[in-house]
């Protein structure tokens, strides 16, 4: 009984363990924004005299916190010894014929919030961020929170310093930024926790599975009580032990019908209230899985 009083409140600590360990596990996984972020896809215009050379491609990622929109400008780049644009007096030599422009900037030298807020106080459209030096033509989405009206996007090295090494040449360069293909990460994030939650009902199921055939039903729990009774029953039936004498050992009188044995000095019977007489070991036994005189058939929990 007491099992059964322990085994629901073990059933409910376990499952509330499982379900804050999934509430936990889904708070606690990277990049929990549920911000898409998407890749940028980069149309590259480079007018050399009358030539007019164009290239395209997905060599770009938008920043977290970017608005994902087409955008598009001139290239400029920061004026000074370094591309950082980390310096508050950094300027940015915008051609006069150029409505529209953005900044390519070198990352380092301090934050992406910094430098994306810099070319948008000086009047960028939006912002090109290019990668360190020596790693190729990788790139990420940044974070850079507080610059969400502005579109910010980042491109590998390689081609951040070729648009570099052209526009400080005086060639004239222009970039129309579009939203290529969408990564999702809430889509990852979802699944990640779906599997948390299906890993943590299987665990669950399995751990109730396994204690379940512990707990009794009703009827075993009245088959064990009717043992019990029956056993307290034999416990206060007559017992005797046969001497010299006695009737019992008349060679006429009937013999153990559990045993066919016939009674002898010494043997120890057990007289039911029926007042049929067996040996204690052949009786009890008996009693114990057929509860009735083997001879009359009174039911000793009735009499
Ligand atoms: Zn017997
Ligand atoms: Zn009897």
């Amino acid at each position: 009984m007491s099992l059964l009083r322990i085994t629901p409140s073990i059933h409910s600590s376990v499952s509330s363990r499982l379900l804050r360990l999934s509430i936990f596990l889904l708070l606690s996984l990277p990049d929990s924004k549920g911000k898409a972020t998407g890749a940028a896809h980069l149309n590259i215009t480079v007018q050399v005299g009358n030539r007019i050379i164009s290239e395209s491609g997905e060599n770009g990622v938008f920043g977290y916190h970017s608005p994902l929109e087409t955008v598009s400008g001139v290239v400029v780049i920061p004026e000074g010894w370094t591309q950082h644009a980390c310096n508050p007096m950094t300027n940015f030599s915008r051609p006069e014929r150029a409505d529209s422009w953005l900044a390519l900037i070198e990352r380092g030298g301090c934050s992406f919030t910094h430098k994306i807020n810099m070319a948008a106080e000086k009047g960028a459209n939006g912002v090109i961020i290019y990668n360190s030096p020596g790693t190729g033509n990788t790139a990420f989405p940044m974070s850079h929170q507080g610059t969400e009206n502005i579109v910010a996007v980042m491109i590998g090295n390689l081609k951040g310093m070729e648009l570099l090494h052209l526009i400080q040449k005086g060639v004239y360069v222009t970039i129309i930024i579009e939203v290529g293909r969408m990564h999702v990460p809430w889509l990852s994030h979802y699944v990640i926790s779906l599997f948390t939650c299906l890993a943590a009902t299987v665990a669950y199921l399995f751990l109730y599975c396994t204690w379940r055939p512990r707990v009794p039903n009703s009827s075993t729990r009245r088959q064990r009580q009717i043992k019990a009774d029956v056993k307290k029953a034999i416990g206060q039936l007559q017992l005797q032990v046969l001497k010299e004498g006695d009737k019992e050992l008349d060679p006429d009188e009937d013999s153990c019908v559990v045993c066919f044995d016939i009674y002898k000095p010494q043997d120890v019977v057990r007289i039911l209230t029926c007042k049929h007489f067996f040996h204690k070991a052949c009786i009890d036994p008996w009693l114990l899985a057929h509860r009735t005189c083997p001879i009359c058939k009174c039911d000793i929990l009735k009499t």
